[in-house]
């Protein structure tokens, strides 16, 4: 179980850009995503909870640790994919992956997890010659290749392409039950994680328990397509979100109208925040 509070905690960049202002939550999770658009804070509030950040005022602790008093505590327990810099560069990728196996002394489970995100299709690529997508896949494989720590996982799908995030989904569901993950995307959480943090421009907007909201649907439309649905409560483009009839719903999917529909949950506190 990991327990993450923080109290009435604020950060910023140089005394001007105010990263988090004021955020206050507790949750208690084995599972945790901490869901907000771009620049929201995210990264930010990850970094105060592995101890790289020192809060500028308030209070923060991750299972009773104050992190920037006991980093190294904190270091022992938690494995943050977003250590950027410290991967050997010139190594190849087959090196790094033996290299990992004899740290943790799970060479084994360490080469089958390696295979299973799809890493060893690189194998031979030295670190620095890698896609985007393939550096991200590496850190995502550091960060869960230590059995003794807790993934902590910050954006770990957004250079990925369908087919190595389908991968990591899958390893992570079926290897690992606690975690810490981040997403700009609120699906990838709800699939993800049962407890969420919602951040808005550096202020918490909403914690807890994911929640599935009934009457409320996210209605999956073709982008190009205009369809009459009532009570619309945000329009995320090719996905709408509204306070409407079940009934109504399925008889558009029956004439094609729509693509798709599903019980609204965090993308509604994600529409809630814009209006
Ligand atoms: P997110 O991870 O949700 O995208 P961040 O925590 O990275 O958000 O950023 C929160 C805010 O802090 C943004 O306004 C961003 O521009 C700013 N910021 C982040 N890192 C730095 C930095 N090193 N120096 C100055 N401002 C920063």
């Amino acid at each position: 179980m990991i327990t993450l509070e923080a109290e009435k905690l604020s950060f910023s960049y140089n005394g001007k850009t105010m990263a988090l202002k004021d955020v206050s939550f507790r949750v208690k999770e084995k599972r945790i995503g901490i869901v907000g658009q771009n620049g929201s804070g995210k990264t930010t509030l990850l970094s105060i909870f592995m101890g790289f950040l020192k809060p500028e005022s308030g209070k923060v602790t991750l299972n009773g640790v104050v992190p920037y008093r006991e980093r190294g505590e904190i270091l022992k327990a938690f494995a943050p994919s977003f250590e950027k810099g410290r991967l050997p560069y010139r190594m190849k990728v087959r090196d790094l992956v033996s290299l990992v196996g004899e740290i943790t002394g799970e060479s084994k489970e360490v080469v089958s997890l390696a295979q299973d995100l799809g890493v060893q299709s690189f194998y031979d690529k030295r670190v620095y010659e890698l896609s985007s997508g393939q550096e991200q896949l590496l850190w995502i494989f550091n960060a869960l290749s230590d059995p003794g720590r807790i993934p902590v996982l910050d954006e770990p799908f957004v250079h990925l392409d369908i087919h190595a995030y389908r991968r990591v989904v899958k390893v992570l569901k079926e290897r690992f039950d606690s975690y810490i993950l981040t997403s700009h995307v609120p699906e990838d959480v709800e699939l993800l994680t049962e407890s969420v943090i919602v951040l808005e421009k550096g202020e918490v907007r909403w914690y807890g328990k994911i929640p599935e909201l009934e009457g409320a649907y996210e209605v999956f439309v073709a982008s190009t397509e205009k369809v009459d649905i009532p009570n619309v409560v945000a329009d995320f483009g090719n996905v709408l979100v509204c306070d409407c009839d079940l009934g109504l719903l399925e008889s558009l999917m029956r004439r094609g109208a729509i693509r798709g529909y599903k019980k609204a949950g965090v993308r509604l506190l994600y529409a809630k925040i814009r209006d």
